[in-house]
């Protein structure tokens, strides 16, 4: 008989997000910690015997769809042999990357199957993408976008938005989609460890979706909500690609979340601001039984982002892990 992963509150958990690997190779002040985190010894991570047998157990369990993140998953070593395993196993899968080395993997992520492609880009000018992202590569980034649209992929684009930093590129995203049948979506900024978060700098679904309407007025068109979406899209009317917003701080998707977490060292994490973790690798390791430790996982997971108060208290802190470590 099929099992499948349901929490206390019915939902049913039917997609996989795998940080294949902590580094990368930008370092994005609001994921990356300044002084970097620390480097660990590769006998803390999951091998790829490991990886493939933790994620059979999860597709046993129901899993129809994976993602793989990091770090940057493009950096990990044998990645395509990675993503040829993944794909035999008839599960939906997608990839969000900083986009520097696509143009090496075309070829592998067609042959996968992999329809959907996430690219972060949180500006559109140069000098300022190259600041926020500590490293020079805007002309890569972007041309890989370019390609990856002309060779048929369905790009998404992903911006995490800073107040007084990127917030006024909003329009100028939003007038690329003119021309690029992609969805560029905005995300507000989210706290984690060593980030600098703070209130005034998120800038909130409300605040874009004004300027919006602002701007645009009857032109703008909602969109559908996919089922488990995260954001809510728009479209201006007569654009070939769409818009959205992730309201994960301000306005979070917790009723409809189907996500489940697996850490590059084999940790599950029922949600992203889940700072409690299901070491998984360790009961492989030790010869336990796996299915077990994941159903208790689920079986825990908490209503809302994990019953961490609301961000905007002024006591707010939290002790989860740097986002480069979790994977977004
Ligand atoms: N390196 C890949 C990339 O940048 O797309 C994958 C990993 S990255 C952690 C996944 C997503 O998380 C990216 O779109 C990134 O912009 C987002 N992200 C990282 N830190 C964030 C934060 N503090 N708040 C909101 N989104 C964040
Ligand atoms: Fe690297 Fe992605 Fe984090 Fe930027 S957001 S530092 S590209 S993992």
């Amino acid at each position: 008989m099929e099992q499948f992963l349901v929490d206390k509150f019915g939902r049913k958990h039917d997609y996989l997000r795998i940080s294949l690997i902590e580094r990368c190779n930008l370092r994005c002040h609001y994921c990356m910690p300044e002084d970097g985190i620390q480097l660990r010894d590769k006998s803390e991570f999951m091998s790829q015997e490991e990886l493939f047998k933790i994620v059979d157990e999860f597709v046993a369990l129901g899993i129809k769809k994976i993602r793989l993140t990091g770090g940057e998953p493009l950096i990990k070593k044998n990645f395509a042999e990675i993503l040829k395993h993944l794909a035999s196993l008839g599960v939906e899968l997608n990839i969000t990357t900083n986009g520097i080395l696509l143009d090496k993997y075309w070829d592998d992520l067609k042959a996968a199957n992999v329809k959907s492609l996430n690219i972060s880009i949180d500006s559109l000018e140069k000098d300022k993408f190259n600041a926020i992202t500590r490293r020079n590569y805007f002309d890569r980034v972007y041309q890989n976008i370019i390609t990856a649209v002309e060779k048929g992929f369905d790009v998404k684009l992903n911006a995490v938005l800073i107040k007084n930093e990127n917030d006024g590129e909003i329009i100028d995203f939003i007038e690329l989609t003119k021309k690029y049948p992609f969805s560029v979506r905005f995300i507000e900024f989210m706290p984690f460890d060593g980030n600098k978060w703070d209130w005034s700098k998120t800038v909130s679904y409300e605040t874009v979706l004004s300027l919006v309407n602002f701007e645009y007025g009857d032109k703008l068109k909602q969109l559908q909500t996919e089922p488990n979406g995260t954001s809510r899209n728009f479209q201006v009317k007569g654009y070939k690609g769409s818009f959205g917003i992730i309201s994960s701080v301000t306005n979070p998707f917790c009723d409809s979340c189907n996500r489940i977490r697996l850490t590059a060292d084999g940790k599950i994490k029922n949600c992203l601001f889940s700072e409690e973790e299901t070491d998984l690798l360790t009961a492989l390791r030790k010869g336990k039984d796996v299915k077990h430790l994941i159903f208790e996982s689920i079986n825990s997971k908490h209503k809302e982002r994990a019953g961490l108060k609301a961000f905007e208290a002024k006591d707010f802190k939290t002790r989860n892990r740097s986002m480069i470590s979790i994977g977004g």
